[in-house]
């Protein structure tokens, strides 16, 4: 990395909380890295429970007045606040700050700024709109709902898209008055520690914004079981995603579980190919397949299998991996042991009788020989129910297989533990309706995948988790309705 750019970063992160940066009760802290380079960048702040107490606290303080603005001060705030997010220096720093702490290229580290800053125009947008009803019981009684804050929100948020997943609910939960604590991953806590401060130069009250960054074992468990959190919003692991809801339980809070996947992308013998190939280069090998709906499992018609596959595995071998802030096609992985991780995988993957077709190693480009670099892998000839094709990866392996009849394809796309996405190429009217309707995820993309934006719910079924966020669904997960009957007395 340029010794210039490392420079500009702080060495020391503190936590945020009521308004400003906090130190832990315990002086602890622990080192952040870049994935690119294996440098460390700097040292943060280890959050623990005695600190979730004083998040909890400061973010309790600051609800009532939060929640008592009129909803057109808060669509100001988030108009206002996006804004800030797309002036140039801005978005600049952020992108910068979320491609060394990720690898990922800083196009899309761009990418997931900008993004950012239009879900803030989206909710500022709808918390004016988003109405409540009028019941018709009789004359008699006027029975209407409104919505209203649900509380201290907490969200707890993976290390793949640290800015854009967490203030995926986080804009909703701020827009719709509740206050936020936010616990980022381990790995990836800057741009979270970042926004905390731009949000109080924006002018967000003290305590309606807090931060606790740290480990999951502890700041994470504490959090999410803690009686004053009123709502957890976790994007993650099934097995953490569990956790997280047996937590909650015992306070009788609400969870929204986004988890992981193992989506199928379809490609039928009669669809537009060229699209149908870059389409899907895109849908596996996007931030290194790091991606919940990453499309892993390709399934291709066997009429056109052979020189599809050909032509899918002479394309792959063309991405160019490399260093995030080189903008390459593909970064590194996240760490040294989920590449570890992942190289297990494509062990296993070989063990199970699937033949690599492309990648499987460390690429041998001297740029690849510092950070956590790893070859796009593409595997074959495995069966359905090897543990590659049902386990969820999280890198950049990808396994293809055949289909002949779209009852097959239907068959072999609904038979992991996932429900989250899928992706169907073809151009029969009739066959993409019936994939829609029999396929069961929570997103179905047709001759697309991953298009959408924040007006489109995103979610998932099966061990995919439940609950939406984006949309104006997000908005059911941070309000609750409260209903008014009122008799009218002539
Ligand atoms: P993870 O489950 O290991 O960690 C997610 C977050 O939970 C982190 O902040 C972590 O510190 C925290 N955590 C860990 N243990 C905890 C506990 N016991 N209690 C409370 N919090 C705890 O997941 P990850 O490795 O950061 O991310 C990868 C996973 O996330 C993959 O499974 C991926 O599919 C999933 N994911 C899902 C979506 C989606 O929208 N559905 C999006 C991105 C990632």
């Amino acid at each position: 990395m340029e010794p210039s750019l490392q420079r500009d970063i702080p060495a020391y992160w503190p936590m945020w909380i009521g308004g400003r940066e906090a130190a832990p009760e315990q002086d602890d802290r622990f080192p952040v890295f870049n994935p690119s380079t294996e440098e460390q960048l700097c040292e943060v702040a280890r959050a623990r429970e005695s600190d979730v107490v004083a998040a909890v606290q400061a973010a309790a303080s600051a609800l009532p007045g939060w929640a008592a603005k009129p909803a057109a001060f808060r669509r100001e705030f988030m108009f206002d606040f996006a804004r800030r997010l797309l002036q140039p220096a801005i978005t600049d720093e952020l992108a910068l700050l979320e491609c060394l702490n990720t690898g990922k290229p800083l196009k899309e580290a761009r990418d997931d700024v900008v993004k950012t800053a239009v879900a803030c125009e989206f909710y500022g947008g709808l918390v004016d709109k988003f109405f409540g009803t009028t019941i018709p019981i009789s004359p008699e009684v006027l029975n209407y709902t409104v919505h209203e804050p649900i509380g201290v929100t907490a969200h707890i948020a993976p290390w793949n898209y640290p800015l854009r997943l967490a203030f995926r609910s986080i804009v909703p939960a701020l827009a719709a008055g509740n206050t936020v604590i936010l616990k980022p991953a381990k790995e990836t806590p800057l741009t979270a520690l970042r926004m905390a401060s731009l949000l109080a130069e924006a002018g967000l009250p003290a305590g309606v914004f807090n931060v606790l960054p740290g480990f999951g074992a502890d700041v994470g468990v504490a959090l999410a079981g803690n009686a004053g959190v009123n709502h957890v919003s976790f994007t993650g692991s099934f097995e953490t995603g569990v956790a997280v809801m047996q937590q909650a339980a015992r306070n009788a809070v609400p969870v929204t579980l986004e988890l992981g996947g193992k989506a199928p992308l379809i490609i039928f013998a009669d669809a537009n190919l060229d699209l149908a190939l870059e389409c899907a280069i895109k849908a596996m090998f996007t931030n290194a397949g790091q991606v919940c709906f990453a499309a892993t499992r390709l399934l291709v018609q066997d009429k056109i299998y052979d020189g599809f596959v050909q032509r899918f595995v002479e394309r792959v071998k063309r991405i160019h991996v490399g260093p995030g802030i080189e903008n390459p096609d593909m970064g590194p992985l996240i760490s040294h042991q989920h590449r570890q991780r992942v190289m297990q995988y494509i062990a296993v993957g070989e063990d199970e009788g699937g033949e690599i077709l492309s990648g499987g190693r460390v690429p041998s480009d001297p740029s690849c020989q510092r950070g956590f670099f790893l070859e796009p892998t593409v595997f074959a000839g495995m069966s359905h129910q090897s543990r590659i094709c049902q386990e969820e990866i999280f890198g950049p392996v990808l396994t293809i297989l055949r289909f002949s009849s779209p009852d097959e394809a239907i068959r072999l796309a609904n038979d992991t533990p996932y429900g989250l996405t899928a992706g169907v190429w073809t151009t029969n009217v009739d066959c993409a309706h019936r994939m829609a309707v029999e396929i069961k995820a929570g997103q179905i993309f047709i001759n697309d995948y991953a298009g959408g934006s924040v007006a489109s719910p995103f979610g998932g079924c099966k061990r995919s988790g439940f609950g939406r966020e984006r949309g104006v669904e997000a908005m059911q997960n941070y309000t609750q309705v409260k209903s008014v009957l009122l008799r009218i007395r002539s």
